[in-house]
C-alpha cells in the first residue's frame, strides 16, 4: 500500500539535527537506566539569572501576552540596537534590525528569504550542524571548505578566495566557533574582509551567539565592525540562548541591511509570527541589565574547558587544542581508529568511536562527521564540574583499554 504521507523533496534533503540526535539518544539510555553523562548538547547548564525570569514574570503580570510585530518589540530592538553600539561599535537604525524565536529561526528565515537554487553558500568546516541543512532546504548549495588544523580550523584568505564562484551568495563566519572554540582574530577578519571586498555579490552571515563566552586569549570581533565597508553586506547575528543561558526562551537577532531584515520579517510573517511576547520582555532586561554572572560562568567554564582539555591529551590516541571561546571542546581521535574496544567492536570511524563510547563508556559526545570533519568528537563542557570530569576520564578509561 502506498504511504499517503509523502515527504516534500525539500525534506528529503537534509538530515535530523545530529547534536539533537545524540542528545535523544543519550536521554532515551538513561531513562532505560543506562549510567550515562552526556555532553552533546550545545546548552549552558546555568540557570537563566533571577533578573531575567522576574523580567518575564513582570511582563506576564502586565498582559505582555498577545501578538507583537513580526521583526520585535520596540523596547527590545532599542535594547538591541544599544548592545550592537556598545560591545560591537555598530549603529543600527530600528528597521535595521529583527527579532526571531532563536537564533536558528534568524539563520532560516535570512536564507529562505533570499537564496534561489544554483545559489552557493560557503561554509568552512567543521561547522555548526545546521548551517548546510538549512541552505539546502532552500533548495541552494552549501559549499564545504575543510579548514586546517594547523590554522586553528579558520578559514584562510586563500581558501575564501579558491571558494567563491559568480554563483556564490552568501558565507557564513561563526565567531567563536562551534564545535572548535576557535576564534577569528581582528587582523584575520580584516584579511577575509578584503578578499569580500573585491566580491560585491556576496553577503556575509556572521554567527556571533558564543560572543560573551570567552577566555581572553583573543579579543572578539565582528565582521562589520572591522571592515565597515562591508557594514552594508553583513547580517551581525547573535542571540540569548548560549550567553544568557535561555536556550528554551528562544530569542535570537539580528541587525544588517533593510532589504535583508524586510525579506526575514515576511518569511517570519508566514510561518513563525513573532517571537514569544514574554521572552522578547525578559531578553530585554538581559541586555540593559547587569551582566556581571557573565564573569563567574566565563570563569566556571574555563575551570571546566582546562580539566577537559588536560584529561584529553592525557588519553592514548586522543589530542586536542584549548579552545578559545564557547564550551566545546573538538578533539582528534584518529589514534582510536581499528582499535577494538573490550566488547569486541572495531573502531572504524568516530561515528563508531562515539558510539560505544556511548554504549560502552557511558559517554555522550557527538562525532565529528556531524561537524563535517573526521576523525573528530565534540565534547560540550557546559555541564557540571563533575560531570565534565567523570565523562572525561571514562573516556580516558575506555581509550586505555582499547587494544
Ligand atoms: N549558532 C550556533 C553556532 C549554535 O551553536 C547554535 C545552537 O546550538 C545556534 C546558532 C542556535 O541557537 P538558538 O536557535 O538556540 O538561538
Amino acid at each position: 500500500m502506498t504511504d499517503p504521507i509523502m515527504q516534500s523533496s525539500a525534506l528529503q534533503r537534509i538530515a535530523p539535527s545530529p547534536t539533537i540526535a545524540a542528545t535523544q539518544k543519550a536521554r532515551m539510555l538513561k531513562a532505560r537506566g543506562a549510567d550515562i553523562i552526556s555532553l552533546t548538547a550545545g546548552e549552558p547548564d546555568f540557570d537563566t539569572p533571577t533578573n531575567i525570569k522576574d523580567a518575564a514574570i513582570e511582563a506576564i503580570k502586565r498582559g505582555e501576552t498577545k501578538y507583537t510585530p513580526i521583526d520585535g518589540i520596540p523596547d527590545l530592538k532599542e535594547a538591541i540596537a544599544k548592545k550592537f553600539a556598545r560591545d560591537n561599535d555598530l549603529q543600527y537604525a530600528s528597521n535595521e534590525i529583527t527579532v526571531a524565536p532563536g537564533g536558528k529561526a534568524v539563520i532560516f528565515s535570512a536564507f529562505l528569504g533570499t537564496l534561489n537554487p544554483g545559489d552557493e553558500v560557503i561554509i568552512p568546516a567543521p561547522y555548526w550542524v545546521s548551517y548546510p541543512d538549512i541552505v539546502k532546504l532552500t533548495g541552494a548549495t552549501p559549499i564545504i571548505i575543510p579548514t586546517k588544523k594547523k590554522d586553528e580550523f579558520l578559514l584562510t584568505p586563500d581558501a575564501l578566495a579558491a571558494a567563491i564562484s559568480p554563483r556564490t551568495r552568501w558565507i557564513i563566519l561563526n565567531n567563536p566557533g562551534n564545535p572548535t572554540g576557535s576564534m577569528y582574530s581582528r587582523e584575520w577578519l580584516e584579511a577575509l574582509g578584503d578578499i569580500l571586498l573585491e566580491h560585491q555579490q556576496i553577503m556575509i552571515l556572521t554567527d556571533d551567539i558564543y560572543e560573551k563566552i570567552v577566555y581572553g586569549s583573543v579579543n572578539f570581533s565582528t565582521i562589520a565592525q572591522v571592515q565597515p565597508k562591508l557594514f552594508r553586506r553583513t547580517l551581525t547575528m547573535n542571540g540569548a540562548s548560549k550567553c544568557f543561558a535561555m536556550t528554551g526562551w528562544r530569542i535570537g537577532y539580528a541587525g544588517g541591511p533593510q532589504s535583508v531584515i524586510k525579506a526575514m520579517t515576511k518569511v517570519m510573517s508566514q510561518s513563525t509570527t513573532n517571537a514569544c511576547s514574554i521572552s522578547q520582555w525578559a531578553c530585554v532586561e538581559a541586555l540593559n541589565g547587569n551582566q556581571a554572572f557573565l564573569d563567574d560562568w566565563t570563569v566556571a567554564f574555563r575551570g571546566r574547558r582546562d580539566v577537559a582539555v588536560s584529561i584529553i591529551n592525557d588519553t592514548p590516541g586522543l589530542t586536542c587544542a584549548t579552545p578559545k571561546g564557547a564550551f566545546y571542546v573538538f578533539a582528534h581521535c584518529a589514534g582510536v581508529i581499528n582499535k577494538t574496544s573490550p566488547r569486541g567492536r572495531v573502531i572504524k570511524s568516530d561515528v563508531d568511536f562515539t558510539d560505544a563510547l556511548m554504549e560502552e563508556a557511558g559517554v555522550g559526545v557527538v562525532s565529528g562527521a556531524a561537524f563535517g570533519m573526521s576523525p573528530y568528537f565534540r565534547l560540550s563542557y557546559a555541564a557540571a564540574d563533575e560531570d565534565v570530569e567523570n565523562a572525561c576520564l571514562r573516556i580516558k578509561n575506555f581509550c586505555t583499554s582499547l587494544t
